[in-house]
Parts: C-alpha cells; structure tokens; sequence
C-alpha cells in the first residue's frame, strides 16, 4: 500500500504571509513596524511586495523572524476597474535586489499578465497571480494566461476593504484547464485599516531559511487559512483523509466528479473525514470550514488519469 502524504511529519510548520505593503509603496506603517506587528502575533515569515519596487530588508530577519524578498506588479486591462496584478517571492534572501524598481508589463489585457509573471519569473521570483476577484478579473481574461505558480485564493484586505477576498471559483477553474496552480491566502496588509493577520500560509519545510520556504511553495507543502488548522492530509488506495482543528464542515473539491461535503451535526464539531475517490478525478482539495465562517484550504492533490 503506498500512502501519500502532502506534508512531512519530521518538518517543522511555519506560519507567514506572502503580500505586505509598508511606507516603501503605499503601506501606513514602515517596515520595522509591520514586522513588529506579525512578530507580535508569532508570524515566522513575511514578504514585502511594494508595488513595481524590489526589496529584500535583510537586516529585519532574525533567527526567528525571515523576511522574504518580494514585489509585486501590474498589468493594464482595457475595461473599467479591472487589472492584473502579481506578486513575487525570491529565494535570494541576501542577494536579491533591495529598492530597485521593477517594470511593470507595457502590453495590456492577457498578454500583459503573461508578460507580468515571465517578467517575474525571468527576475527569479516565484510568482502569484494575485486577488482576481478584487481585480474584477473574469476566467477569460486570464484563461491563456501561463506560468504562474499559485494563485492568491484569498486575499484578507481585500476582504476587509469590499467582500472581494475569495477567488475559489477562479482558482478551480485553473486547476479544471489541467493547470497545476496552487492557493495561497495572504493579508494584502496596507494597514489603513485592520488589514493584517486575517489570510495566511503554514509552510511544512525542514528550516525557516528562504530557500526551504520557497521549496515548499514550489512544491506545494503547505496550506492556505483564515483560522483553521490542518494537521494532516493523506491518500492510500483511493481514499484521501484529512484531519484538523475543530470544525463545522470539511468538503471534498474535485473534478471531473462531484466531490463530497461532510457536515458535523448541530452542537458538534468534526476534526477528520475521508472521502473515497471514484476514480475520474483529476485533483482533489479540502476546505475545512469552522463555526465563525474562516477556512482552511489544502492544496489539490493531483491525479494523474
Ligand atoms: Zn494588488
Ligand atoms: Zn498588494
């Protein structure tokens, strides 16, 4: 029997957010202050993403505490309020660049978000599709759009800021094309309003270094929450289980079958559930949703068919 695992047990679990602003774009508070603020409430890791501006603040990382170099960018669209925007992540904590402006893309529409992540990706920044829903971005302005290792699934300032946090359906629609794209949740932190702490990622890695972070995004061990935990996520012989924090409900996403929701009863909570694939799907993803609403997301499992 081979189980499959999408974590490490011997690995330890960081928690960081991959989308911050501070003074350096258009964030309230500078640097030290927003790293203070995620120290505060035991963050491992965060990225700044100034906006079309690369920095890596070396000197912010303690043992502790990694500060990821970051950036994030844009993309005109040629519709009223809609944009792509991307951020990237670089595994060169002391050797990226640091306050060096980055160009946004020149073209506009699809093939200025094409360009957006090749632009990143060329920098050697693993990149992010960012919040489509808050971008007002439809499946098909994106969908010929390649290259992009993950997709911001939920963006908590956006959520604070007009309800525009979820991209579920955008990211679906991704892995349904035959993408293997995975989800992130992050702040968006710009701290005009209590924007931050709200969107995370627990990163499964053997060290907290910027390469063993960027590995595991590269490879997908980790998960995405607005509260929840996960705790494991397995799969053996056509049953995939998963196991977490207290919980009103787990679902099973997948395609091209229906996939499954397992509710717990009025009064109670449930911390695991299986589900038992029928054999025609082509990924599978756990949502684990608790009483106040906020959800831990898995990323997909894959199958090859
Ligand atoms: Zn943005
Ligand atoms: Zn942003």
């Amino acid at each position: 029997m081979k189980t499959n695992s999408l974590f490490d047990p011997s690995y330890s679990w960081y928690r960081g957010n991959l989308h911050t602003h501070s003074t350096v774009s258009d964030g309230r508070l500078s640097p030290e202050a927003v790293v203070e603020l995620y120290r505060n409430r035991g963050w491992d890791f965060l990225a700044f993403t100034e906006h079309g501006c690369m920095t890596r603040f070396t000197e912010l990382s303690t043992p502790e505490f990694l500060v990821l170099p970051g950036v994030e960018t844009h993309a005109d669209i040629d519709k009223p309020v809609r944009c792509h925007h991307a951020v990237g992540i670089n595994a060169d904590a002391e050797g990226a660049p640091h306050l060096q402006a980055l160009a946004n893309a020149v073209s506009r529409n699809g093939a200025g978000a094409q360009e957006m992540i090749d632009n990143l990706r060329q920098q050697n920044y693993f990149p992010i599709y960012c919040h489509p829903e808050w971008s007002r971005v439809e499946w098909d302005d994106i969908r010929d759009v390649n290259g992009y290792a993950a997709m911001e699934i939920f963006n908590y300032g956006s959520y604070v800021e007009d309800n525009t946090g979820h991209s579920l359906s955008h990211w679906d629609s991704a892995l349904r094309s035959g993408r293997r794209v995975w989800g992130v949740a992050t702040d968006d932190s710009h701290q005009r309003k209590h924007d931050h702490c709200g969107g995370w990622i627990m990163v499964n890695a053997p060290e907290l270094t910027a390469s063993a972070i960027i590995a595991a995004l590269e490879q997908g061990r980790f998960y995405s929450s607005s509260g929840p935990e996960i705790t494991s996520l397995t799969y053996a012989d056509g049953v995939v289980e998963v196991r977490c924090s207290p919980v009103k409900a787990i679902h099973f996403v997948t395609y091209e079958d229906r996939g499954g929701a397992v509710r717990a009863q009025p009064d109670e909570q449930l911390s695991e559930a299986s589900f038992t694939l029928s054999g025609s799907e082509t990924y599978l993803r756990v949502e684990c949703v608790a009483a106040d609403g906020t959800t831990a997301w898995s990323n997909p499992i894959f199958f090859d068919r």
